[in-house]
Formats: structure tokens, C-alpha cells, sequence
């Protein structure tokens, strides 16, 4: 059984360095999740929305109200979206001190917006192509917090896309077998959209593996359509994924990019009908888990 997992990174919070002001062609988080949600819905296909904190606390009640519904797991995307590490892309990592903040912060505000359910993921900003391996402090942050799995490996050899259709994982090499990892996949869609239209991040230039891993998923031009992009990246990822049998496969989407792109998220009604025309399971992280390995603990 090769599972679909469609999870969003939920972030970008207006009016904050790096992030949308009022001249930002990018529509809000939240208004983006409406559209999301509302094609989730329709297809009745479960996701993981990957949260961070900030961007939860100041839009409280529509977070509640979209996405307190069991066809949707809430997982944590840091408080901050700050570094947890250093990133050939990004500016430095932050102090330990605050990367502890990252995480527990991070998991507090999703706990106390969401009682009663299990934040049980957490997927720091960016993720790296080796995830948090080597990163003994964090790891044991991330643990004590109560997070069963994470969600931090994207990209390919070197830093390139699209991420290879890496399998789950632990950190046992770093002492916590019992924390999962579950890498993602294919193209971060706004790198694959950046030279696209304006709105998007356009540094870096060089992404591409030579060889390319997949050729298929290799636009001749930016692409400008909803079909392009479900063409060199879900679709893709779909056919690759049953191909070669893995257990699962999950894209890397992100809604003030899809919102920005594609507002009637064709793109994602296009995806979701292909995945169950090709027989592909839809679940979250979190069921995932706990079919590989029993209930999550969370405290
Ligand atoms: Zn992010």
C-alpha cells in the first residue's frame, strides 16, 4: 500500500520581516486555507497542516473553525518559523536557547488551541537534506516536548529538488529510536514557482541535479498553470511513488504559494482526483504513525 499524505507548511504571517505586508501580492494564510480546506472537503481527503505558532495565535478562531475536524491532523511548524540549524539558503541558525522555544512554544500555542487532539509532528523551517541528524540537543528538546515524529528532510543531494522519495526513518544513530522521521518529497511549489510571476522567493538559482533524478518533473520554462504544476510535480510523485512501491509519498505545499499561483487550488482538485484513481491511500502523518508504530505517546 503506497499512502498520499497532503500536508501544508502554514505560515507567513503579514507585516513581519521576510513575510507579506500590505503591497505582498500573496493572499493571507488564512484566506488560502479556506480554499484549501474547502477542496479537502469535497474530496473528503485527510491532511497534515504543519502550523506555526505565530501565525495560529492571530487567527485563532478561522484556524479553529477550518481545520477542528478529524479529517485533519495539526502538527506544529515551529513558534517562529526561525532556523534550527544552519541552511545553505536561509540566515543563521538561532541560539539553542531559542530553538528550545521553537519547539516547546511552538507545541503550547497548538495545544491550547486545539485541546483535546494530539500535536504530535513538528517540521522545522526549511528542513535540510540530512533533517536534524547529528542534533542531539534539539532531538532531546523535541522529545521532552512530547513531538512522536518529525518532518525535516526536503531536498535532494547538495541541496537540490525535487527531494528523492526518501522512506521513513528514525534517530536511533543519535540515541532516540523512538522519534520517527518522515521525509517529504518532489518540489517545495513555490521553488518550482519562483521565477513564475512576482510574490515569490527567487534566490537561489541553482537547484537542479545533474543528472536530473527525474526528468519528468523538469519544466522546460517557468511554468504559469495549475495543470503544469500538478504535471511536473504531483503527478510525478504519484507515478514515481507507486512505481517504485514505497510506503508513502507527500508533497510539499505551502497555502500563501498555492493561494498566490492557483486561488480556485485547481491544482490540488486535479492531484487529489489522480491519487484515487491510482489506488494511492490517503492518510495524515499521524495515522501513518501509528500504524507503523502503535499509539503515539504525547504529553
Ligand atoms: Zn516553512
Amino acid at each position: 500500500m503506497t499512502r498520499f499524505i497532503a500536508a501544508y507548511d502554514t505560515e507567513r504571517l503579514p507585516g513581519t520581516p521576510g513575510t507579506p505586508c500590505a503591497s505582498d501580492p500573496a493572499p493571507s494564510c488564512v484566506q488560502a486555507c479556506e480554499a484549501i480546506v474547502a477542496m479537502h472537503r469535497r474530496h473528503r481527503m485527510p491532511a497534515t497542516f504543519f502550523i506555526v505558532g505565530q501565525v495560529l495565535e492571530a487567527s485563532l478562531d478561522d484556524f479553529r473553525r477550518l481545520l477542528d475536524d478529524p479529517l485533519f491532523e495539526i502538527a506544529s511548524h515551529s513558534y517562529s518559523h526561525q532556523l534550527l540549524r544552519n541552511h545553505p539558503f536561509g540566515p543563521p541558525a538561532v541560539s539553542p536557547q531559542e530553538i528550545r522555544e521553537q519547539i516547546h512554544r511552538g507545541k503550547e500555542v497548538v495545544d491550547r488551541a486545539f485541546p483535546g487532539r494530539q500535536c504530535i509532528g513538528f517540521r522545522p523551517a526549511y528542513s535540510f537534506v540530512d533533517g536534524l541528524c547529528g542534533q542531539k540537543q534539539t532531538l532531546q528538546w523535541l522529545v521532552e516536548a512530547g513531538f512522536a515524529y518529525v518532518s525535516s528532510m526536503a531536498w535532494g543531494p547538495d541541496y537540490t529538488l525535487p527531494a528523492p522519495l526518501r522512506p521513513a526513518t528514525s534517530y536511533a544513530d543519535d540515541g532516540f529510536a523512538d522519534l520517527a522521521e518522515y521525509p517529504c518529497h518532489g518540489w517545495h511549489e513555490n521553488v518550482l514557482k519562483s521565477m513564475s510571476k512576482p510574490g515569490y522567493w527567487t534566490e537561489p538559482r541553482r537547484l537542479l541535479a545533474y543528472p536530473p533524478l527525474w526528468p519528468e518533473a523538469i519544466p522546460p520554462k517557468p511554468i504559469t498553470t495549475a495543470a503544469e504544476e500538478f504535471r511536473y510535480n504531483s503527478k510525478v510523485l504519484v507515478d514515481r511513488a507507486k512505481a517504485e512501491q514505497v510506503d508513502y509519498v507527500t508533497p510539499i505545499w505551502h497555502p500563501w504559494s498555492l493561494g498566490l499561483f492557483d486561488p480556485a487550488m485547481e491544482m490540488l482538485d486535479l492531484t487529489f482526483r489522480y491519487v484515487r484513481e491510482q489506488g494511492l491511500t490517503p492518510t495524515t502523518f499521524a495515522e501513518m504513525h501509528t500504524q507503523l508504530h502503535g499509539a503515539a505517546s504525547c504529553r
